[in-house]
C-alpha cells in the first residue's frame, strides 16, 4: 500500500470523537461509476470514467482491467462475457485500486458470468491478479434471505494469483476448479441463512498453495460436490493460511466413500489450517496428511458429540502437527498425538506415542505401517474396541504399558515389558499366558507378571530397626519360597515379608578352655542370613589350628567376624587355635541398595536442575550437586546418595550419574512479553523473542519484527466548495492515524464561454468552464452537473445552474441574454418639416423599433432624441426645428419581456449611422 503519507497533527480526541460518523458518511458518499451490467464482447472497449478497459485476445478470451470501478445494478451478471467471445472465454481480470461489484438482486445467478458456460462449466476460466494494489469486493446490498442468491463466478475455473477479494455473497465461487496461489480471500456469508457454503465447486480439484483464506459460513467452508460422473473431487493444500468457521463442515467432499472413492480425497502437504465447525472439520473418503520439510499445522475443533473432528475411510497421517482440543468424545486421547477416526479400512501411519489412556472409539482397523511406530508408555492403556482389526506386524509396536484387546482379536505382534489383556486372560508381549505376583509393601503393593515355570527372584526390603528379615509368607501357601526364589505356578501369587527381632548373644564370661584333646564346639552364624555362608571343619579338638571361612553370596561382601559383639577378625578366612567353645558370627553387607539408579539418566527438557531429576525411593542428590543447573541438550554429573534408614547396611550407597537433559524445541510464535519488548505497531518495529515450547526458556532474543504499516480504512471525504478546499483522508483501521490524505482544490472559476447572443431561431447553450484553484478543469457529470433553462431560443434572460457534485459541493447560477436580431435604415427622405425614415422589416421576435437621431455624430445625451414604433411599421416621420443642418440616424429592435413581473426591454445593437441634411 503505497499511498501519500502526510503528517498532519490532529488531536487524538477529535479523531476518536468524529471518526465513526465521518466513516459512515464516506461510505455513503462512494457512488457507482456505472449503474448497468457491463457486457463485453469480442470487440475492444473501454470507459475511463467508469474505470474499465477490455482487450480481447485472439485465443478466446481477453484482459479486463478494473481501475476503481464500481458497478451497481439491480440484476445479477454484473460482468457479462457474451458469446461473441470464443468458446474458451479465458479471461484475466486485473485489479487496480478499489473495485466493487454490487447487486441489489436476489435472483440466482453470478456476479461474473460467461454466457458460454453452464452450471457445471464448459467455458469460463478466470485468472485474477492485482497490479500495484488492487482489490475486488463482490456484494449484495440487499440482505440475503435465501440460498437462491447471486454467487461470485460462473465458469470452469477461478485462479487467484494475487489481490484482495472480499464478498458477502454466499456460494462465492462456483466453478469446477478453484486455485489460490497468493493474495487474500475473505468470504463471510450471513449466519442466519442456512446452507450457504464459501467455496462451492461442482467438481474439483481445489488447489491451495499460498495466500490467506478466511471463510465464515452457515454451511461448509469448502464444499466439493459432483455431477455424478467420475470427477476429480480433490482438495490439495500445500501452503497458505486457511481459517474456516463453519456451521456444518470445514472441508466437505460430498458423497465421501460412496460415489467415486478414488477421487474424493483431501491431500494436505503443507500450510496452516485452522477449522472450527459445528459438525465435522475434514470429511472425505481419503484423507492424506503428510508433511515434508514443512509440517502441516492443522487445528480442528468441532462441537458435535456425534462426530469426530476428522472423518475419513482411508486415512494416513505422518509428519504433521494435528490438534483437536475440543473434541468432546475424544477426551482421553493425548493432545499431542494424531487423532483420527478410523473407518472400515482406516490406517494410522507415523509415530504415535500413547502416554495416557486411549480408547479407540470405533470399529475399523488400526495399522502400524512399515516405518511407523506405536509406543504404549508405562502406566498407559490402549484399548482396542470389539470389531476393530489391529494390524501391527509391519511397523514397530512397543508395549510397555497395557494393551486391552477384545476377546475376538488374533495374536498381536509387539515387544516391550507390558502386558496384553484379553477378557480374563493376561499375556506378556511374547504372548505367553502370565499371572500376577503381588508383593505387599509398606510403600504400596507392586504387581509383576510371570509366565508359568519362570523363576521368580524376590528382593526383600530393608527391615525396620532392631528387626531382621526372616522369610516370605506366600498366598496361597502351596508356593514355597527358597532363598528368595520360587517357580511361578499357573495362578496369581501374593507375598509378604516376615521380620523377627534380632536376638542379642548371651553376655557371659569366657568359658574356660577344656584341657586335653577333647572336642571343642565352634558355633558360627551369618548376619544377615542371606549375606553368605560359612564353612568350618566338622570336628575340632583343643589345640588344633583351625580356619573358618566366610563366603559372601552374590551382591554381598564380607565385613568381619565378631564374637560377643566385638570384631575378632576382618579376614574372611579366620585362623585360630581351638581352645574354648566359641560363638562366632560372620557379618556381611549388601553391596548396593537393590534400587540403585543407573549411571546414565535422561530427563525431559523441563528438568532444569539436578534437584528435579527423578531418583528411586531412598535416594537423594548430594548437597554439592543438587543445585547444579543442566543446560538444555547437554549433561552434568551428579552424585546420588542412599539415605534411607538402612544406608549403613551397604558397601556402596552413592553413585555418580550423568544426567542428560533433552534439547529445547523452539515454539513458532514470536512473543513480546519481555521487558523492553513490544509488538510491532503500524509504524514501529516490534522487538520480541522465542521460547522453548517445553520449558519456556528464551531461545532467540532481540528479534525485530518489521512494522506492519497502516491499514487504510474507507476514505473519508470532506468536499471542496467554491470557498474552501476539501480532502480525502483514509484513517488506519488499526491505529486511527491518517494513512493517506489527498487534497481537493477549491473551485474558484465558474464562467460561461459568452454571456450574450443574438436571436438566430435556434436553441443557444453556451458552454460552461469550471476550474479549481490550480486552474485544473473539473469533469462534467462527475464533478458537476449543468442544468440549462428551458427554451433558450427566443430573446430573453436565461439561467444556467452549475451544481457541484462528487468531491465538490455548492452551486452557482449564471445568466445568459439572447437579444433580438437588429435591422438597418434603408432610406431617409428629407421633408418640409423634417425626415421620413424607412428601414428593413425584422419580422421575428421583436416588440418594436427604436430610432435615434442627433445633430452630433456622437449622439451626445442632450442632442439626441429617440422615438419608438410598433413592430408592424417600417417608416417614421420625424420633425426637426433646425433647418439646413446635418442629422445622424440609427435604429435598433427591442423586445419587451417580463422579469420578476416587471417589463424589461432587451434591445439589439444599433445599426450603422446614416447622415442626411435637413431642407432649408
Ligand atoms: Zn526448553
Ligand atoms: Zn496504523
Amino acid at each position: 500500500m503505497k499511498r501519500k503519507i502526510i503528517s498532519i497533527l490532529l488531536s487524538l480526541a477529535i479523531i476518536i470523537g468524529t471518526l465513526p460518523v465521518a466513516a459512515k458518511a464516506a461510505e455513503e458518499a462512494l457512488s457507482p461509476t456505472r449503474t448497468e451490467r457491463l457486457a463485453l464482447s469480442g470487440t475492444a472497449d473501454k470507459n475511463e470514467e467508469e474505470g474499465w478497459e477490455w482487450q480481447p485476445n485472439a485465443s478466446g478470451g481477453g484482459t479486463l482491467t478494473l481501475t476503481n470501478c464500481y458497478i451497481r445494478t439491480d440484476t445479477a451478471n454484473l460482468l457479462f462475457f457474451d458469446n461473441t467471445i470464443e468458446d474458451n472465454c479465458n479471461v484475466t481480470i486485473i485489479l487496480k485500486g478499489k473495485n466493487i461489484l454490487e447487486t441489489t438482486s436476489q435472483a440466482f445467478n453470478a456476479a461474473i458470468y460467461c454466457s458460454d458456460c453452464s452450471t457445471g462449466g464448459t467455458a469460463g476460466d478466470y485468472t485474477i491478479r492485482e497490479e500495484g494494489d488492487g482489490s475486488l469486493q463482490i456484494k449484495t446490498s440487499t440482505p440475503v434471505t435465501t440460498t437462491d442468491s447471486p454467487y461470485g463466478f460462473s465458469g470452469r475455473s477461478v485462479t487467484v494469483e494475487s489481490g484482495s477479494i472480499e464478498t458477502n455473497i454466499p456460494l462465492a465461487v462456483i466453478s469446477d476448479n478453484f486455485s489460490m496461489l497468493d493474495g487474500s480471500l475473505k468470504i463471510h456469508t450471513p449466519e442466519d441463512v442456512p446452507a450457504l457454503s464459501g467455496i462451492y465447486t461442482i467438481e474439483g480439484p481445489v488447489n491451495i498453495s499460498g495466500g490467506k483464506i478466511d471463510i465464515t459460513t452457515s454451511e461448509c467452508g469448502f464444499y466439493v460436490t459432483s455431477n455424478g460422473a467420475t470427477e476429480d473431487q480433490t482438495v490439495n493444500i500445500s501452503g497458505g493460511d486457511i481459517t474456516l468457521n463453519s456451521a456444518f463442515a470445514g472441508i466437505f467432499i460430498q458423497g465421501a466413500g460412496l460415489d467415486n472413492p478414488e477421487y474424493e480425497t483431501i491431500n494436505i502437504t503443507g500450510g496452516k489450517i485452522s477449522c472450527k465447525a459445528d459438525s465435522i472439520c475434514l470429511y472425505a473418503k481419503n484423507i492424506h496428511i503428510a508433511g515434508g520439510t514443512q509440517l502441516p499445522q492443522i487445528t480442528v475443533s468441532n462441537t458435535s458429540e456425534s462426530y469426530p473432528a476428522i472423518i475419513g475411510v482411508n486415512m494416513s497421517i505422518s509428519n504433521s502437527i494435528i490438534s483437536a482440543n475440543s473434541i468432546v468424545s475424544y477426551e482421553q486421547i493425548p493432545k499431542e498425538d494424531c487423532i483420527v477416526f478410523l473407518g472400515d479400512s482406516g490406517q494410522l501411519y507415523g509415530n504415535m506415542e500413547i502416554t495416557e489412556n486411549l480408547t479407540l472409539p470405533e470399529a475399523g482397523s488400526f495399522t502400524a505401517a512399515t516405518g511407523s511406530s506405536i509406543t504404549i508408555h508405562e502406566n498407559a492403556v490402549l484399548t482396542i474396541p470389539e470389531n476393530m482389526e489391529l494390524n501391527t506386524t509391519d511397523g514397530s509396536f512397543i508395549n510397555n504399558g497395557t494393551l486391552i484387546l477384545p476377546e475376538s482379536a488374533g495374536n498381536v505382534s509387539c515387544t516391550g515389558t507390558g502386558i496384553i489383556k484379553r477378557g480374563e486372560k493376561i499375556y506378556n508381549t511374547s504372548y505367553q499366558l502370565v499371572y500376577p505376583v503381588t508383593i505387599k509393601k509398606a510403600s504400596g503393593n507392586t504387581t509383576t507378571y510371570y509366565a508359568e515355570g519362570e523363576t521368580v527372584t524376590l528382593s526383600p526390603e530393608a527391615p525396620p530397626d532392631g528387626m531382621q528379615f526372616k522369610g516370605w509368607k506366600a498366598a496361597p501357601d502351596t508356593v514355597i519360597v527358597t532363598e528368595n526364589q520360587f517357580i511361578m505356578p499357573s495362578y496369581a501369587v501374593t507375598l509378604e515379608q516376615i521380620y523377627e527381632t534380632i536376638q542379642k548373644p548371651a553376655a557371659s564370661g569366657k568359658p574356660s578352655i577344656p584341657a586335653g584333646n577333647r572336642l571343642v564346639t565352634i558355633q558360627t552364624g551369618v548376619m544377615p542370613a542371606e549375606g553368605g555362608t560359612v564353612s568350618k571343619p566338622s570336628e575340632i579338638k583343643t589345640g588344633e589350628t583351625i580356619t573358618i571361612k566366610a563366603t559372601a553370596n552374590a551382591g554381598y561382601t564380607f565385613t568381619a567376624w565378631t564374637e560377643d559383639g566385638k570384631t575378632v577378625s576382618t579376614d574372611a578366612e579366620y585362623t585360630f587355635t581351638a581352645g574354648e567353645n566359641r560363638t562366632l558370627t560372620a557379618l556381611f553387607k549388601q553391596n548396593v541398595p537393590s534400587n540403585m539408579p543407573l549411571q546414565a539418566l535422561q530427563v525431559e527438557n523441563t528438568v532444569k536442575t539436578v534437584s528435579k531429576a527423578p531418583l528411586p525411593n531412598g535416594w537423594v542428590w548430594s548437597k554439592k550437586d543438587v543445585n547444579k543447573t543442566i543446560s538444555a541438550g547437554s549433561s552434568v554429573n551428579a552424585t546420588a546418595e542412599y539415605t534411607a534408614g538402612s544406608a549403613a547396611d551397604y558397601i556402596t550407597s552413592s553413585v555418580t550419574i550423568t544426567i542428560s537433559r533433552k534439547a529445547c524445541e523452539e515454539a513458532p510464535d514470536i512473543l513480546f512479553s519481555g521487558t523492553k519488548e513490544h509488538a510491532p505497531s503500524c509504524t514501529t518495529d516490534g522487538l520480541g523473542h522465542t521460547e522453548c515450547r517445553l520449558c519456556g526458556e528464551t531461545m532467540r532474543d532481540n528479534i525485530i519484527v518489521p512494522a506492519a504499516g497502516h491499514t487504510p480504512g474507507v476514505p473519508v471525504t470532506e468536499k471542496a466548495t467554491t470557498k474552501s478546499s476539501g480532502s480525502i483522508i483514509c484513517y488506519c483501521t488499526v491505529c486511527n492515524a491518517p494513512a493517506s490524505n489527498t487534497e481537493i482544490n477549491a473551485v474558484n472559476n465558474i464562467h460561461l464561454s459568452k454571456t450574450t447572443g443574438t436571436y438566430n431561431g435556434k436553441t443557444q447553450h453556451p458552454s460552461v468552464t469550471v476550474k479549481d484553484s490550480n486552474n485544473n478543469p473539473l469533469k462534467l457529470n462527475t464533478d458537476y452537473t449543468l442544468s440549462y433553462a428551458k427554451g433558450m431560443k427566443n430573446p430573453g434572460i436565461y439561467h444556467i445552474m452549475v451544481t457541484l457534485d462528487g468531491n465538490y459541493e455548492g452551486a452557482s447560477r449564471l445568466s445568459y441574454t439572447i437579444t433580438p436580431k437588429g435591422t438597418s435604415i434603408s432610406k431617409i427622405i428629407p421633408t418640409k418639416k423634417g425626415f421620413t425614415v424607412k428601414w428593413k422589416k425584422q419580422p421575428k421576435q421583436i416588440t418594436g423599433y427604436e430610432i435615434q437621431y442627433s445633430s452630433k455624430k456622437n449622439f451626445a445625451k442632450k442632442s439626441r432624441k429617440t422615438v419608438s414604433t410598433k413592430k408592424n411599421k417600417t417608416s417614421k416621420t420625424i420633425t426637426v426645428k433646425k433647418r439646413n443642418k446635418k442629422y445622424y440616424f440609427r435604429i435598433r429592435t427591442y423586445k419587451t419581456i417580463k422579469v420578476n413581473g416587471k417589463n424589461k426591454k432587451i434591445t439589439s445593437g444599433w445599426s450603422k449611422l446614416k447622415t442626411v441634411k435637413a431642407k432649408k
